[in-house]
């Protein structure tokens, strides 16, 4: 195994829409879609779909969406030792898609919200071959700082994407990481800055960098991403593709650059990759559905 994701599974119940419906109105909406996603199951997918033994540490519940997210873990070989089962409601995501293919996503996350500090330590064996830990914000910040923790006793660096938005996150705990991949508005949310132009993305990822994280990597939507290290700037511009849905964009780019890091160790090259393939995800519809099993060179071509 080389890479440990420890963090959500959900169940994505997307619904495409015209529009929104106002308070007390119904409206009929074109079409509907069931997927397996989560911010942590996605990534996993993703790496585990370019080819990285990837081991999952996370909880379902006793619904019939359980057995189904397991099922979906082994189809694309991730190892599921550590999917852990609780009593109560899977997490579930209902999401709407707009024609301009904007997304709004609600988060119930069910037995997420039981993922604890004691599961890091009862899955401590097997964690401890991992060349990345990956993190998110869908799991208790208590699990997610445990993690965060183990990665340091271990020397195993950890990548820390603080998603969803999370304005109690510790700026203490995201100093310990080696990589912080935030998207815009997670990042004006604790930085506590706007991020509309380049420079003010430059200058709230400096004041994260501050707090002493190696690595702070914001992924820009279609302006594709910033790197922030040693406190050098380097920009990767977004791609020019047909974007039909960026549902899970963020999570593709989390999991490539996973697996090209872990791969090759280059960031450079693997935060250009990690843009390549985000970039084509975009241009199918589905979470986990729209991500390749290779990262292609030009991608929407
Ligand atoms: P986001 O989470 O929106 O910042 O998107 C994550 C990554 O997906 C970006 O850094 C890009 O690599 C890619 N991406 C997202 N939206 C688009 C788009 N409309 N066109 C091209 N690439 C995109």
């Amino acid at each position: 195994m080389t890479i440990a994701v420890i963090g959500s599974n959900m169940v994505d119940l997307i619904t495409y829409i015209d529009r929104m419906p106002a308070d007390g109105e119904t409206v009929e909406a074109p079409d509907f879609e069931m997927g397996c996603g989560g911010k942590g199951a996605n990534q996993a997918v993703a790496a585990a779909k370019l080819g990285s033994e990837v081991l999952m540490l996370t909880r379902v519940g006793d619904d019939i969406f359980a057995d189904n997210t397991v099922a979906n873990f082994e189809r694309f070989g991730i190892d599921t030792r550590c999917v852990l089962r609780t009593e109560g409601p899977s997490g579930v995501a209902p999401i709407f898609v707009d024609k301009d293919s904007h997304n709004r996503i609600l988060i119930i996350k069910g037995a997420n919200a039981k993922l604890s500090p004691a599961d890091i330590d009862a899955a401590a064996e097997d964690l401890k071959r991992a060349k990345l830990i990956v993190l998110q914000l869908e799991v208790p910040l208590e699990t997610v700082y445990a993690a965060i923790d183990f990665g340091g006793r271990h020397d195993i660096p950890v990548l820390l994407n603080p998603a969803p938005a999370c304005a109690d996150l510790a700026f203490d705990q995201v100093a310990r990481c080696t990589y912080f991949m935030p998207n815009e508005p997670e990042l004006a949310l604790l930085a506590g800055m706007p991020v509309d132009t380049l420079e003010q993305v430059e200058a709230a990822a400096r004041k994260v960098a501050a707090s002493g994280v190696a690595n702070v990597i914001v992924t820009l939507g279609r302006r594709g991403v910033m790197w922030l290290a040693d406190g050098q700037v380097q920009t990767v511009g977004g791609l020019e593709v047909q974007a039909v849905d960026t549902t899970g964009a963020g999570d593709a780019f989390i999991g490539c650059f996973s697996h090209s890091v872990v791969s090759h160790g280059d960031v450079a090259k693997a935060l250009a990759e990690a843009n390549r393939y985000a970039a084509d995800s975009v241009t199918r519809r589905g979470t986990q559905t729209s991500y390749a099993d290779e990262v292609v060179a030009h991608p929407g071509a």
